[in-house]
């Protein structure tokens, strides 16, 4: 009998088509996510919808095991769709390589990553703490182990939609004896946290990400504790990931913008019959996004090429590249929006016209400060005074 026959359960269509019908939900809601700064809940519900949230996860635990390039296409897409949605969505998938390219030694990990996938499981982080700021590689905050239990309290400074999160994927130090650079990563589930909140989070952009301030208490099993230091985890997963995800969010922000800059000129020129004043800001604003879309696809083939080499990841010509890849994306961007912003005149400035970039703007803003430039190029500083020139810029 017909109804007998077993299906099998429908391949998934590729990851960037089901991104752009999340997309398209995103860009639906991001004016009142930006204005009431709230999370974007109903992008969220697709992106799980779409079970967009555990691509990474291996084949072997029933994931996609989609690329980093995969993840950073999505990103984009979501960027210039809503920038917080797509912020949220890099945020993420910045803990999930983490999880997933470090985690598989650990039985604890990979029955947590089955569950991202069988529960779309968002992923926060907290890595900004008390007084350190944006030093990702220092904590205060310390693990305190005791027959195989572990507590960790927290003074995070910003956790992004930490109240919306499932788990929280944390540094802490190793123990109360450790440096602060001897830090270890740990996942914590929703229930092994309580989350008292301790700031607030009224930005000039950004605002859907809900990155408010929180006490962090947590309990859990020491298996928690991902089986490689943090240091490595950090050289080779969080800071290439982080930069080339957040870079493509921003990418996406800076093409939304050249897009209603592109709609304004065309409208301006039937209008008029004339070239609009502002076509050159226009043209500017074409060219840095260009240019930032090229860096980043140089920075991703870069990075791919030695993905799997912890060696040439570690090698400070590569964290050099992908730490100025952060720092240059960033200026790119605002560089961009600002010149789109330039090219709409008063019509982009206002808050209520059909090619506005405020918001744009705005949120763009954020980029040169998230993990602040300043910080990234004064680390640099020692590394670059030591090394030679590369021979790839100097001949
Ligand atoms: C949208 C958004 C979401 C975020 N989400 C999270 C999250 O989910 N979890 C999380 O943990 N964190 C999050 N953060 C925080 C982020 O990771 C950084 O910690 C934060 O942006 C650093 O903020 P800061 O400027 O106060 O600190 P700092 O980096 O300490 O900078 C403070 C000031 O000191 C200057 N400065 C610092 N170091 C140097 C230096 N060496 N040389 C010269 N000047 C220096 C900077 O220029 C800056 O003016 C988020 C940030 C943003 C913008």
């Amino acid at each position: 009998m017909l109804n007998n026959l077993k299906t099998a359960p429908a391949a998934l269509e590729a990851p960037l088509v089901r991104a752009e019908r999340a997309a398209a939900i995103a860009a639906v809601h991001a004016a009142s996510v930006d204005s009431e700064a709230r999370f974007p809940e109903e992008a969220m519900a697709a992106l799980k919808a779409e079970k967009l949230l555990g691509i990474m996860v291996p084949a072997s635990l029933g994931g996609e095991e989609a690329g980093v390039a995969e993840v950073v296409d999505v990103c984009f897409r979501l960027g210039r769709a809503c920038s917080s949605t797509g912020m949220i969505y890099a945020m993420h998938q910045v803990k999930a390589a983490c999880v997933v390219h470090h985690g598989m030694a650990s039985a604890w990990h990979r029955d947590f990553m089955s569950r991202m996938i069988a529960d779309q499981l968002l992923l926060a982080s907290s890595t900004t703490e008390g007084k350190g700021g944006g030093n990702v590689r220092s904590s205060e905050a310390a693990v305190e182990q005791a027959d195989g239990r572990i507590v960790l309290l927290r003074d995070a400074s910003v956790i992004s939609y930490g109240v919306q999160a499932d788990a929280v994927v944390t540094t802490a130090r190793r123990d109360a004896d450790a440096d602060a650079s001897d830090q270890v990563l740990v996942v914590f589930d929703k229930k092994n946290y309580s989350l008292e909140k301790t700031g607030g989070w009224d930005t000039l952009g950004m605002r859907g990400t809900c990155s408010a301030g929180f006490s962090l208490k947590a309990v859990g099993a020491a298996e928690q504790i991902m089986p490689v230091p943090y240091g490595a985890i950090h050289s080779q997963s969080m800071v290439p990931t982080a930069h080339l995800m957040w870079s493509a969010v921003w990418a996406g922000i800076a093409a939304g913008a050249v897009e209603r800059a592109r709609k304004f000129m065309r409208k301006a020129q039937r209008a008029g019959g004339e070239l609009p004043p502002g076509l050159p800001h226009f043209t500017q604003s074409l060219a840095s996004l260009r240019s930032l879309r090229a860096l980043i696809a140089a920075t991703l083939n870069r990075y791919e090429s030695i993905a799997h080499d912890p060696k040439a990841l570690t090698a400070v010509d590569f964290q050099t590249a992908i730490s100025l890849l952060k720092v240059d994306a960033s200026e790119l961007a605002v560089q961009t929006v600002m010149a789109a912003m330039r090219a709409t005149g008063l019509s982009g400035y206002r808050n209520d016209s059909d090619v506005s970039v405020g918001r744009s703007l705005r949120d763009v803003l954020s980029s040169p400060i998230m993990i602040n430039n300043d910080r990234i190029l004064s680390s640099l500083s020692a590394s670059t005074l030591l090394s030679e020139i590369p021979s790839s810029i100097r001949d």
